[in-house]
């Protein structure tokens, strides 16, 4: 008898890949946890958004962000071209739309780190194919302290994300899942659980229907 792992191979109903959200306030952890899954994990890719923020002087654009001026935004909202946007903290930001269709198309999982805003968008769009993990810091003199060091920000872009981030803890019940990252590693290998679980899920399992009717017609010969 074939394994399920063999009839998930060749099973001709494609697997649907699972749209993976992350959010959080800024410097909760939400990107280190995202980088740390895209490295574990070749299933996943990231879906990297658009966004008319200045490029901080560690990002590389394409990879972390295509970083693009106002009016283009502004063309891709115009021409349906998002799958959904956001301005967050004064700048704006959006998730191209066919760099995630094609994703789900083949079957790939997508990694999507965007706010609460446009995690509703999605969530209205695609309930049945989400997977949404809100990361909540430990505490907010925490948070303050790892804005800091990353240094990147001015003091002024630390003071308005440590404003924002009332607001946007306050949406913790719109996700799924909830992550306190007290611990880097421990946080990280929550979210882990959360995805092998979610794998195993019946409804993205197509191979599972043909697995169970070859063990029951090997009952019959037992
Ligand atoms: P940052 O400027 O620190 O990279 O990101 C600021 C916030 O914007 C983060 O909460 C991040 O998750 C969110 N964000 C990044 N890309 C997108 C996007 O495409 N859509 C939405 N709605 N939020 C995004």
């Amino acid at each position: 008898m074939k394994s399920l792992t063999d009839i998930e191979s060749t099973v001709s109903v494609a697997r649907r890949g699972l749209m993976l959200v992350i959010s959080s306030p800024s410097g909760a952890g939400k990107s280190t946890i995202a980088r740390n899954l895209l490295e574990l994990d070749p299933r996943f890719s990231l879906s990297i958004s658009v966004t008319t923020r200045k490029r901080r002087p560690s990002e590389i654009d394409g990879v972390h962000y295509h970083f693009i001026d106002v009016p283009t935004f502004e063309r891709l909202r115009a021409t349906d071209a998002l799958l959904e946007w956001a301005e967050v903290h004064g700048n704006l930001y959006g998730t191209p739309r066919d760099a995630a269709e094609k994703a789900m198309r083949e079957g790939r999982d997508m990694l999507f780190d965007i706010d609460w805003q446009g995690a509703r968008q999605l969530q209205e769009q695609a309930k049945s194919d989400i997977v949404s993990i809100f990361i909540l810091p430990p505490s907010m003199k925490e948070l303050k302290l790892r804005l800091m060091r990353r240094a990147e920000d001015s003091g002024d872009t630390i003071a308005m994300r440590l404003r924002n981030a009332s607001v946007e803890i306050e949406r913790w019940r719109d996700y799924e899942y909830v992550v306190v990252n007290d611990d880097l590693d421990r946080a990280f290998s929550a979210v882990l659980s959360i995805v092998n679980a979610e794998r195993l899920r019946r409804d993205r399992r197509p191979g599972l229907f043909d697995f169970t009717q070859a063990l029951l017609e090997e009952a019959l010969d037992l």
